[in-house]
């Protein structure tokens, strides 16, 4: 499949195929991960979440509630996104993320649809769940990003969250669209122009759950690779936040490579029933987007 199709499609395969090769080296070290498994390039299963092999995390749920919101009557709508979270805490998830958790939990009990600003909000979680937002905003860069931002501050409200998710969304509706890598790479280059701390060359190493370390990751391996293949496999072996920063950098090279690019045992791997959902999911976002303006 190619085409916008294929790259959506590819994008969205990508973020779960990526959530599911590092999540079972979540948390790990590199030096760790190297020891357990040499150099880890199939969906083991197992870690600390004790997986299945192609089984995935909050990274991929979330974006999958946030999908359901959407294709709901109605289109985008704040106080829906926020719903489908609290219904995707209710059917107690395998993890949730702290910052993600207590930002559900404050939306359940006063009904707010805004985190106030906070210190420790700079956390990758509201990143890691945007594709739905994208695609479904796909020809309007304007709704995508303040619809990336809007549901970002469900739970995250954080100068540094914000800038990620702005950059992250705009670099994966281009990509989609046909751009190429080098034509993105500018976006990522404004963004350290403007937030210094976010420079990523020469690489600083780190793999936290901070979004700093997160962004800096992701742009290292996606703009340091060919193909989708060696980009995840990079990403996932550094460990620390492993899941996301390959579910991001999944969604980035899927993006860029269309979805013929992903491995086919990762594919055949990657739970059933998540593949299906998605593929349903980027069905319908996609002619969301190109209703709107
Ligand atoms: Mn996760
Ligand atoms: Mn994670």
């Amino acid at each position: 499949m190619s085409g916008v199709r294929g790259r959506a499609l590819g994008a969205y395969l990508g973020l779960a195929v990526g959530d599911a090769l590092g999540a079972p080296v979540e948390f790990m070290t590199q030096a760790e991960i190297r020891e357990r498994h040499g150099l880890l390039r199939e969906m083991v299963g197992g870690g600390w979440l004790r997986l299945r092999p192609g089984q995935v995390t909050d990274d991929t749920e979330m974006s999958l509630a946030l999908g359901r919101a959407l294709l709901a009557p109605g289109g985008f709508e704040l106080r829906a996104v926020a719903e489908a979270f609290a219904a995707w805490i209710r059917s107690r998830p395998i993890d949730v993320g702290n910052t993600c958790r207590q930002g559900i939990r404050r939306f359940m009990m006063d009904g707010t649809i805004k985190a106030p600003p906070r210190e420790w909000h700079a956390g990758n979680g509201a990143a890691m769940r945007i594709l739905p937002v994208v695609l479904a905003s796909l020809h309007d860069p304007e709704a995508c990003r303040t619809r990336s931002l809007a549901q970002a501050r469900i739970t995250h409200n954080h100068p540094l969250s914000d800038a990620a998710v702005e950059t992250l969304a705009e670099m994966t509706r281009r990509l989609v669209l046909g751009e190429s890598k080098p034509a993105v790479r500018g976006l990522v280059d404004e963004l350290v122009r403007r937030s210094p701390l976010f420079r990523f060359d020469p690489y600083p190493g780190r793999a936290s759950g901070y979004i700093v370390d997160t962004l800096q990751t992701v742009a290292h391996f996606f703009f340091g690779s060919e193909d989708f293949e060696t980009c995840l496999v990079g990403v996932v072996n550094r460990g620390g936040d492993a899941d996301t920063t390959g579910a991001l950098a999944g969604m980035l090279a899927g993006a860029a490579c269309g979805v013929d690019a992903i491995p086919r045992t990762w594919r055949r791997t990657l739970d059933p029933k998540v593949a299906r959902e998605i593929e349903t999911q980027v069905e319908v976002l996609l002619a969301l987007g190109a209703s709107v303006s």
